[in-house]
């Protein structure tokens, strides 16, 4: 399909708002992306037309409910090309999907003094799962540094990984510095040494084709609300293998196959890892935004988004003060920067106040900060709405705080 942008942005509503009487431009994205109509349409329909408790009732309702709710489930399998149904697990979200796995595999794989590598690029929720994890179980964890430009140290982990290590856990996409992580090669390092790799992908799949089999990795996360879908859904995918062998992360209806006081059984995947009523309105709504995916189509975003951060690194370059972090080769929709001698967050106000969202502080990723020695940056990160006169607004904005505030 080419690239039709005022069809893209007709589909969001939002994008016609005014804020302070300013017209809304929205560079927040890696925090959450807007929703489209048809997301927003869909979830009606789910409840003015066929809403009821999905798996256990026997009633028109619940069977068409639990048809899309599973049907969804497919989509998601088709859209990062997993091998079965079953290896994708709904969740709450990117959060919640780390802290499964660290509480399901560290209870099944990690034993007292096994080690675990975690990237220094990670957002907190990748970091702080596998750090109550590794205090429960007598683990250590090791970090995998990254270099000035914000690129992996990859060259390090085969010190790093010893006969202790158990797993690496890593971004696809670093949400700080855009770093495009080569997931394959540390795939490939981790499993020559029998070490399994979970990726963070809350960053990576709204922006990049992801093929889970390509890249080999045991587990891959992300959140439907930065996917231009609902929020309060995550994707967890695990290779079936593992998922099978991990004890069930929480308890109560779904997860069971029988319950009794002298023990109980659990179901199979992937319910054993779906205890209770899931959000079913928003799991079936989040298909629809993947519908909206494959109607651009991810690798046409993609260019565009790129031709946009081109367009965004070249005219930020002249404003004189101005530091990047984070300037890797592979790099994707995430521009992290802060002009010397102003603060952030006054920049992030004053754009605010002209219409302008932006992200400032710390973006839950505080290794990032100790790294460089700063609290916080101003982050812009890009979407499949924004544009290049977006871009012109913004740059014309920010000279007028810096001339302002210098
Ligand atoms: N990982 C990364 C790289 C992120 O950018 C984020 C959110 O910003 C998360 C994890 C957490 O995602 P969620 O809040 O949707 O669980």
């Amino acid at each position: 399909m080419e690239y039709n942008i005022n069809t893209i942005r007709s589909y969001f509503p939002i994008l016609n708002e005014k804020v302070y009487g300013k017209p809304f431009i929205y560079f927040d994205n890696a925090a959450s992306t807007q929703k489209p109509l048809q997301v927003l349409e869909a979830e009606k329909r789910i409840h003015n037309e066929y809403y009821g408790n999905i798996h256990r009732a026997a009633h028109y309702m619940a069977d068409k409910a639990t048809a899309d709710f599973e049907n969804v489930r497919q989509q998601v399998q088709e859209f990062i090309n997993a091998v079965a149904k079953e290896e994708v697990i709904f969740t709450k979200g990117t959060t919640e999907s780390v802290n499964l796995v660290a509480f399901s595999y560290g209870e099944k794989y990690v034993q007292v003094g096994d080690e675990i590598i975690i990237s220094e690029m990670e957002h907190h929720s990748n970091i702080v799962p596998w750090q109550l994890m590794a205090k429960r179980k007598n683990a250590t964890i090791k970090i995998l540094p990254f270099n000035e430009q914000g690129e992996l140290e990859i060259g390090k982990l085969d010190e790093l990984i010893t006969t202790k290590t158990r797993l690496i856990t890593v971004a696809h996409i670093s949400n700080v510095l855009g770093t495009i992580n080569p997931i394959k090669e540390i795939v490939r390092i981790a499993h020559k040494k029998n070490v399994h790799v979970f990726v963070d992908g809350a960053q990576a799949v709204q922006h990049q084709k992801v093929d889970v089999q390509e890249l080999d990795a045991d587990f891959y996360a992300f959140s439907a609300h930065k996917t231009y879908g609902p929020n309060g859904v995550g994707i967890l995918y695990g290779k079936k293998e593992l998922l099978n062998e991990m004890s069930p992360y929480q308890g109560g209806g779904e997860m069971i196959s029988e319950v009794s006081f002298s023990g109980t059984t659990f179901n199979e995947l992937p319910y054993k890892f779906e205890a209770g009523t899931p959000n079913i309105t928003s799991v079936i709504a989040f298909g629809a935004s993947l519908d909206l995916l494959d109607e651009v189509g991810v690798d046409n975003l993609a260019s565009w988004e790129n031709k946009l951060m081109g367009f965004a690194v070249s005219e930020l370059k002249k404003i004189e003060g101005l530091r990047f972090y984070g300037e890797a080769e592979n790099r994707s929709s995430v521009i992290s920067f802060n002009i010397e001698g102003i603060h952030s967050y006054d920049i992030g106000m004053l754009l605010d106040k002209l219409g302008i969202a932006v992200r400032t502080g710390h973006h839950c990723a505080d290794p990032v900060m100790q790294h460089y020695g700063i609290q916080g940056t101003v982050r812009i990160s890009f979407a499949m709405y924004n544009t290049k006169d977006e871009i012109s607004q913004f740059i014309k904005a920010l000279k007028k705080i810096v001339a302002m505030l210098k």
